[in-house]
């Protein structure tokens, strides 16, 4: 594991409450201190920072609906500079991320960050979950806006069929720096209780955006105190969260093997030794001509 992993992103956790009728769950967490790590790993312009963030973010919130052991994985290709967001998250509370272009940068729209310009709002969004079984389930559909949040309510709704509606935030300080970010995803569960529904929907529409709450120094519970407002519910618990890339140097060793026998003596006579950089974390694993020959062996021992 990196030396990055063991930084504890103090104050970063999430929230679920279910409404007393069981039909609606809503869940909320704040990811300053992990959208920031992600920033300073990635090095990413202010946009590519709200991108990542909000990605983040939402993966957190997906994750937290998943079973123990269980993972998803979503994938945003879009037709903008930042070329594609790809995100690893779990239930356990962490996550993972890299966007192909960080340092790639949009113009403002409206005095604010222009995400869905630095994605692209025509592009794909594929979400991957590592359900435990023998094939990972596979959803894909079109961006909607390449603004995240709308993407993911999109994707619950085209390929999940459950309603849902998310916020997510990052605020991006001037000197690049993330001073908050943040988000809530709540999903109407069946039979769904179409009162119930429309009021979150007021509710939702009424209150300022996730940042702007954060920045307020609202909670996680208080936005879901704002959301589930005239609607009773109750706690299910808090969780930690963090970014964590379980890349190792056996992991990167497994890959190289993978490449089989053929493409490493490539690589042995072309470079003589090879340097490779876990996208998500950064760290670098350095392998000599001896390794090299090492792992071809051991590959070949292997078929
Ligand atoms: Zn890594």
């Amino acid at each position: 594991m990196n030396i990055l992993n063991n930084v504890p992103q103090d104050g970063d956790y999430l929230v679920r409450v279910m409404s007393e009728g069981k039909n609606v769950i809503g869940l909320a967490c704040v990811t300053t201190g992990l959208v920031e790590q992600a920033r300073r790993i990635h090095g990413t312009s202010r946009t590519a920072s709200a991108a990542l963030g909000r990605a983040l973010t939402g993966g957190l919130l997906m994750g937290a609906l998943l079973k123990l052991g269980q993972r998803v994985a979503l994938k945003f290709e879009g037709n903008g500079p930042l070329k594609r967001i790809i995100v690893e998250a779990d239930p356990e509370g962490t996550v993972r991320g890299f966007v192909s272009f960080p340092q790639a940068e949009v113009p403002l729209r409206d005095e604010k960050l222009n995400v869905s310009g630095a994605l692209g709002s025509q592009g794909l969004l594929t979400v991957i979950k590592d359900l435990g079984l023998k094939e990972p389930y596979q959803g894909v559909v079109n961006l909607l806006t390449g603004e995240i949040a709308e993407d993911i309510a999109y994707y619950y709704a085209e390929s999940e069929q459950i309603p849902s509606a998310l916020g997510l935030g990052v605020f991006v300080n001037l000197d690049g720096r993330v001073s908050a970010a943040g988000g809530f995803l709540v999903q109407s569960l069946p039979p769904s209780e179409e009162k119930v529904v429309d009021l979150l929907i007021e509710n939702i529409r009424k209150i300022p955006g996730v940042t702007d709450l954060l920045r307020q120094g609202k909670r996680p519970e208080d936005i879901l105190a704002e959301v589930f407002t005239g609607v009773s519910h109750y706690p299910l618990g808090r969780r930690e969260l963090s970014y964590q890339c379980p890349c190792s140097r056996r992991r990167i060793e497994k890959v190289l093997i993978s490449l089989g026998a053929a493409e490493l003596q490539k690589l042995i006579d072309e470079q003589g030794q090879a340097e490779v950089t876990c996208e998500f974390c950064r760290s670098k694993y350095d392998f000599t001509k001896g390794e090299l020959e090492a792992l071809r062996a051991e590959g070949q021992a292997a078929n």
